[in-house]
This record gives C-alpha cells, sequence and structure tokens, in this order.
C-alpha cells in the first residue's frame, strides 16, 4: 500500500492513519483499541458516531494541527450514509496514538429533555420557542424574573405570572467543554460546550444551552452571546435554544 502524502506530515503518520482507518471500517476492534490512547479508551470509542452498515473508508486529509497534535479526516461509507470523522493524533513513546475524535461538521446534541416538564409549568417557554421567541416567567407585580420557572412567585406569592418576550442577548457567567459521552445522546457531537448564560433582559437570570461552533472556540466568562432557536428535530418535537459568541 502505498500512503497518501499531505504536507507537513510525518510519512509514517500518513501510513498509520490510512490503515487506522481501513480498520475502523472492517470493524477490527483489536486493530482499531490498539491505536487508541490507552488512557482515553472509553471516551474515543463513543465520541463519533459511524453510520450504519459502515463497509469502506476514505482518508480524505491530514494536517498539522493545535497543540502539535495532527488531524485526519476520514470519510466512512455505510449502506446508511456516510459520516465524516476527525481524528486527532499524538506521538507517544515514538508510536501514534488517537487521542480526539469526532464527528464533523460540529453539531450540538439534542437532548431528550427538549420538551415541556410533566406539570406543564414551563410550557408557554417551549411553545414560545415554536413561534420563535425566548420567553421567561416574570411577576409583574414585584418584577421579579424567575428561572426555573414556579408555580407562584418566590418574591411576592404572587399567582398571576406572566410570559414575556426576552430579547436572547446575554454573556457566558459560566461554561464546560464536555469530553466525555456520558448519555448515548451526546454520540456524535463531542466534545461540546455548555454555557450557563446571564440575560440583562431578564433581570440577569441565568439559562442553561450549548454554544454552537463550541469545539476549539476561544470560551471566557463574561463574553457575550446570542440565541439561536434550532428548528425541532419532527414535528411533534420543539425547538432549542442554542448560542453563539458574537
Ligand atoms: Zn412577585
Amino acid at each position: 500500500m502505498t500512503a497518501k502524502e499531505f504536507p507537513g506530515v510525518p510519512a509514517d503518520l500518513a501510513e498509520v492513519v490510512e490503515r487506522h482507518g481501513h480498520a475502523v471500517a472492517a470493524g477490527d476492534n483489536a486493530t482499531v483499541l490498539a491505536d487508541f490512547r490507552p488512557d482515553r479508551v472509553g471516551q474515543l470509542l463513543a465520541s463519533a458516531r459511524p453510520p450504519e452498515g459502515m463497509h469502506s473508508a476514505e482518508l480524505l486529509d491530514v494536517e498539522p494541527g493545535p497543540d502539535g497534535l495532527f488531524s485526519a479526516f476520514i470519510r466512512y461509507t455505510g449502506t446508511g450514509g456516510e459520516a465524516v470523522f476527525r481524528s486527532r493524533w499524538i506521538q507517544l513513546d515514538g508510536t501514534w496514538l488517537v487521542t480526539q475524535v469526532r464527528n464533523v461538521p460540529d453539531t450540538p446534541p439534542r437532548t431528550s429533555m427538549a420538551h415541556p416538564s410533566d406539570d406543564g409549568l414551563d410550557a408557554p417557554h417551549w411553545e414560545g420557542l415554536r413561534r420563535g421567541e425566548l420567553r421567561m416567567q416574570h411577576c409583574p407585580r414585584c418584577d421579579r424574573w424567575t428561572w426555573s420557572p414556579r408555580p407562584i412567585c418566590p418574591g411576592c406569592h404572587a399567582t398571576d405570572l406572566e410570559w414575556p418576550v426576552v430579547d436572547p442577548v446575554g454573556r457566558i457567567y459560566s461554561w464546560t467543554r464536555t469530553w466525555q459521552p456520558f448519555s448515548p445522546e451526546v454520540t456524535g457531537h463531542l466534545p461540546y460546550v455548555v454555557v450557563v448564560v446571564e440575560l440583562p433582559g431578564a433581570g440577569n437570570r441565568r439559562i442553561l444551552g450549548v454554544l454552537l461552533d463550541g469545539d476549539g472556540a476561544d470560551v471566557r466568562i463574561g463574553a457575550e452571546v446570542k440565541g439561536e432557536i434550532e428548528p425541532a428535530a419532527d414535528p411533534e418535537g420543539y425547538p432549542l435554544l442554542r448560542w453563539r459568541l458574537v
């Protein structure tokens, strides 16, 4: 086998990456596991989502990446479609190993909790998203914003709470980048960045969400973000509010 050549990429790495792609497509798990960095096997196994009935691999590109790592792009084809993985490679004790892997493009995970709660308390929020609006709970009597929703105002105990539209613009109060496949629904979307956003338009109440294009983004506390409403996955489903760095 003659390995392809890529500018700035060691020839032996290109060869290893090409062999790795064929091993993945062939379901040769022993070879694939041996290519993984030993301390990250559990994470790497469930990071990326292959196509159904995967049967072939094509090495698209290898390029020098951040932090001295090399990024390889491999397209996997199956009976159910195709998927492109970006694996990052590191040389440890003379051996090239996978230290990160993900599907590209970078898409955010969709949680199974993306719908109104059983008690219906937050239904106006979800119905608002269906109309393209961010709506949060507000007490007209004492001007207090509440999130997450409550049956009565925690400030003055009023029950006639409103759901005004809030400008989806805020600041990052806190954030974290998740590399671990904590639940099956995040596979194919790792890593992703969760942000806690403080909303000046809602009395600085904070709301949780996923940052778009968070992989590799320079995320800072205090950074300005803007909300974007992602359409529902199906007609019965609900849209999701996502965030993007301004
Ligand atoms: Zn109140």
